[in-house]
């Protein structure tokens, strides 16, 4: 068990205002791994009043002495990796291997690539009788989800403290501990008292507390489209900057001059990784419709390879969702989906078999393909976070290219072509934020973000550093 009591408010562990608590469970078996404390608002001002008081030194120190710290905590977060590794593959159920190279790996890069970044970037220029600087935007509140908890914390943190921000995080009720651990990385890396606060609780409490507080200027959030419009609507009272990082229902659009083994299974890995608990997850796989049946059986048979397990066991590929509230979210989507009339290729929404002993109270799912999806009903057009995938066929590349647009959301997408030039075009015509093409990998020093309602603004890399900076205009006498 991995009780937590405490908040970390201005360099210390401050002890809550009430005695409230917030069980976190282990995905894998469903058992209560431990609590946090579910912070008041007074407990929230408190943080805030400190990442105020905080402001002011910290953004006027040199941005060299910032990287220091900043590769301090990347350091501090690698001697811990095992321990994050481990912790995230029970809080969120993502395989101990993946979880090892994904969850822990990307939060030290993060970390560590804005202290590099630190030495090359220019926070200020001339441009005419201007002196144009870039000033830190001053407190930013960071509320993160769940599903990639500790790298979605640290590209709102490191690139925050990076600009000379001081932060108050409010990290995901369902998969806080990894951002205690981080706390206390912090903490041993000596960073100034208040620079970095942290209160656990509720969204609609704590969360709300800190999207209000006059003292915040600005918020940058990731989480679901409906918790986003929320903040958006209170933030705007304080005319607050907003950063959005929201769902998605991104589409894989094979051509017909691609390679379809490699098309279909690089679709179906990257629409079940971490159980289709990814925003980017491409979950609608667009097909022409003559190789429909092709297609289809190499479906099936990619979503073979994906046997849910123990997300500690080594050679698990497929773990559980992340909570009790997910697996009867997506198993609703699959009895819909059946209702609305699409091919169960593979899958259902009944229990996966071989799931035994401490592991029956897991919130294992078992990995669906549904054929034929009408791009208009309701798995074609919502985020259903769980490992399913919907194909769906078009006539031509004009029709791929309006099915792939024709939804709320814009946040990833891909294309599949033998002709490379070929698959760039219909990539320029899609309205989304990252389009990878025939498999591109993952670039963290690309901009990340969506389009639609998948939000506003960008992070990673020399853009995500930016959204918490505001220009400022010198005008020099000549
Ligand atoms: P969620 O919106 O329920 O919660 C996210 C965070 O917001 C949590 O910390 C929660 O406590 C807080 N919150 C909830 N309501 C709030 C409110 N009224 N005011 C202030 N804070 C509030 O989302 P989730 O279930 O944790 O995460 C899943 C969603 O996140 C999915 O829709 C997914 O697509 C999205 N997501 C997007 C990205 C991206 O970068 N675009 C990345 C990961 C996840």
């Amino acid at each position: 068990m991995a009780n937590h009591d405490k908040f970390y408010i201005n360099g210390q562990w401050a002890t809550p205002s009430t005695k409230e608590t917030i069980d976190v469970h282990n995905a894998g078996t469903g058992a209560v791994m431990g609590t946090v404390p579910a912070g008041a608002e007074k407990d929230m001002n408190a943080a805030v009043d400190a990442a105020r008081a905080a402001f002011d030194a910290w953004s006027q120190t040199p941005p060299a002495k910032r990287a220091e710290y900043l590769s301090k905590i990347s350091a501090g977060l690698k001697a811990r990796a095992d321990e994050i590794a481990k912790s995230i593959a029970q809080e969120v159920g993502m395989p101990i291997k993946l979880s090892a190279r994904i969850q822990a790996g990307l939060p030290i890069a993060v970390f560590g690539n804005y202290a590099k970044l630190l030495g090359e970037f220019k926070f200020e220029e001339q441009v005419g009788n201007s002196l144009v600087v870039r000033d830190p935007m001053g407190v930013v509140g960071a509320i993160t989800p769940w599903n990639y908890p500790l790298n979605q914390i640290a590209l709102k943190v490191a690139p925050a403290l990076a600009a000379g921000c001081t932060v108050v995080l409010k990290p995901s009720e369902i998969a806080p501990f990894n951002a205690y651990i981080l706390a206390e990385v912090i903490h041993e890396s000596g960073l100034p008292a208040g620079v970095f606060n942290m209160v656990t609780g509720l969204g609609p409490v704590v969360g709300e507390a800190l999207v209000k507080h006059p003292e915040v200027d600005a918020i940058s959030f990731t989480g679901s489209t409906r918790a986003g419009k929320r903040i958006s609507e209170l933030a705007a009272q304080g005319v607050k900057r907003v950063t959005l990082e929201l769902g998605g229902k991104s589409a894989s659009v094979i051509l017909d001059d691609a390679d379809l083994a490699t098309a279909v299974k690089g679709t179906v890995n990257n629409c079940y990784l971490n159980s289709g608990q990814t925003c980017t997850a491409t979950t609608r796989m667009l097909v022409p419709e003559s190789k429909y049946a092709e297609v289809k059986a190499l479906a099936a048979e990619a979503a073979k390879a994906f046997t849910p397990g123990d997300p500690l066991a080594e050679t698990t590929r497929l773990g559980p969702l992340s909570s009790a509230m997910q697996l009867e979210r997506v198993r609703a989507y699959i009895r819909k989906g059946q209702e609305e009339g699409a091919e169960l290729v593979t899958g259902g929404a009944e229990a996966p078999e071989g799931i035994e002993g401490q592991l029956r109270g897991g919130y294992y799912v078992k990995p669906t393909v549904f054929g034929k999806v009408n791009p208009k009903s309701t798995i074609g057009q919502e985020e259903i976070f769980g490992p399913v995938l919907s194909i769906i066929t078009y006539k031509d590349e004009e029709e791929a290219i309006r099915i792939a647009n024709d939804t709320i959301y814009g946040l990833a997408g891909g294309v599949w072509s033998g002709d490379a030039a070929r698959a760039q075009k219909v990539a320029r015509r899609m309205r989304a934020g990252q389009i990878d093409i025939n498999g591109g990998p993952f670039n963290m020093a690309a901009p990340f973000g969506g389009f639609k309602q998948s939000g506003h603004g960008r992070e990673a890399g020399v853009y995500g550093l930016e959204e918490f900076l505001e220009y400022k205009s010198l005008q020099l006498k000549q």
